[in-house]
Order: C-alpha cells, then sequence, then structure tokens
C-alpha cells in the first residue's frame, strides 16, 4: 500500500469518470451525491479506485440499460462511508453468502470471480468495512467505510 492523505470524493469522480461512456451509451444514470463536509483519510489512491472500479462495474453489469446507479458519501468524525445502489438484478441469498469468495461468479463469460474477493482484501487493508444489502428484482446496496487513519495491528 502507498498511503496519502487524500478526498474520497476526487477519488469516486475519477473513477467513475471512467465509466460515463458506458453509461451514457447505455442510458444509465450514474449520479454521485458526495458530502462536501467529509473528512480527508489516510489511504491508497490506487486501491481505492480498483475498489470502486469493481464495485461500479458490477452494477453495470446488474442494471438493464436505461438503469440507475448512485453513489453517495457521508463523512463524520471517524472517516467516510460510501453507499453505491444499484436498481439491477440483485443477488439471492445463496449468492449473497459467496460473493467474496475467489472466483464465485454468476455471469456465464467474462466473469472471473476475482472483482469482489480482491476488493475485500483491499478495503480490510485499508481498515474499511464492506456490506451488502440485495433484493432480486429490486437491486443492491454495497456500503464501504474508510476510516481516517488505517488502523496498524
Ligand atoms: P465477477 O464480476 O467477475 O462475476 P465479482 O467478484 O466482481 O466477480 O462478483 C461476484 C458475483 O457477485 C457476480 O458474478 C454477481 O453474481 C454478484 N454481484 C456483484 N455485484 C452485484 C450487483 N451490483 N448486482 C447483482 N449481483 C452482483
Ligand atoms: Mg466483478
Amino acid at each position: 500500500v502507498s498511503l496519502e492523505e487524500l478526498d474520497l470524493n476526487d477519488v469516486l469522480q475519477e473513477t467513475s469518470g471512467f465509466l460515463t461512456q458506458e453509461a451514457l451509451h447505455r442510458k444509465i444514470e450514474l449520479s454521485l451525491t458526495l458530502d462536501a463536509n467529509a473528512p480527508r483519510i489516510v489511504s491508497d489512491r490506487g486501491q481505492l479506485q480498483q475498489v470502486f472500479l469493481n464495485i461500479l462495474n458490477n452494477a453495470l453489469a446488474a442494471v438493464p440499460d436505461a438503469g440507475r446507479i448512485d453513489v453517495c458519501t457521508r463523512g463524520d468524525g471517524e472517516g467516510v462511508c460510501v453507499e453505491v445502489r444499484d436498481n439491477g438484478c440483485g443477488m439471492s441469498k445463496d449468492t449473497l453468502t459467496c460473493i467474496f469468495e475467489p472466483f464465485f461468479t454468476t455471469k456465464k463469460t467474462k466473469g472471473t470471480g476475482l472483482g469482489l474477493s480482491i476488493t475485500y482484501g483491499i478495503v480490510k487493508r485499508l481498515g474499511g468495512e464492506i456490506s451488502v444489502e440485495s433484493e432480486v428484482d429490486k437491486g443492491t446496496v454495497f456500503t464501504l467505510c474508510f476510516p481516517k487513519h488505517p488502523k496498524h495491528e
């Protein structure tokens, strides 16, 4: 890890910028609601980009054309939480229990099943937490929280 003090809102703007073309093309609304008062955090910019690219790419794969993906941040004295909400296909209870396992995928092609296991490892190394709620045919919400400083063991 390569730690620096950074603004998580900036990272999210950069990362979602990589995906605006695809979103536009498929008429998917990709909205960011960023808490301007969120504290800066000490973290790894490159690893955070990888995390949010994984989460947002999964959301893009899950939503139909004209679907929506909402990213919002909320900061407090402890750190920053990011919610990534999509109105896509959602996941069954069985699927939900497996998603952080390496090589678990429900995608017929183009799925390595590595995105979320790598994401989980990165979030933990950065001292954060990741959780998910999902309902079939309704959508999915991933919540990721990062402390102002990663804890040292
Ligand atoms: P991959 O994207 O290669 O399949 P991931 O580890 O990124 O691997 O995701 C694992 C599985 O989790 C996906 O195949 C999919 O079944 C499920 N998943 C992840 N994110 C979402 C989402 N936003 N909506 C529905 N299913 C999801
Ligand atoms: Mg993936």
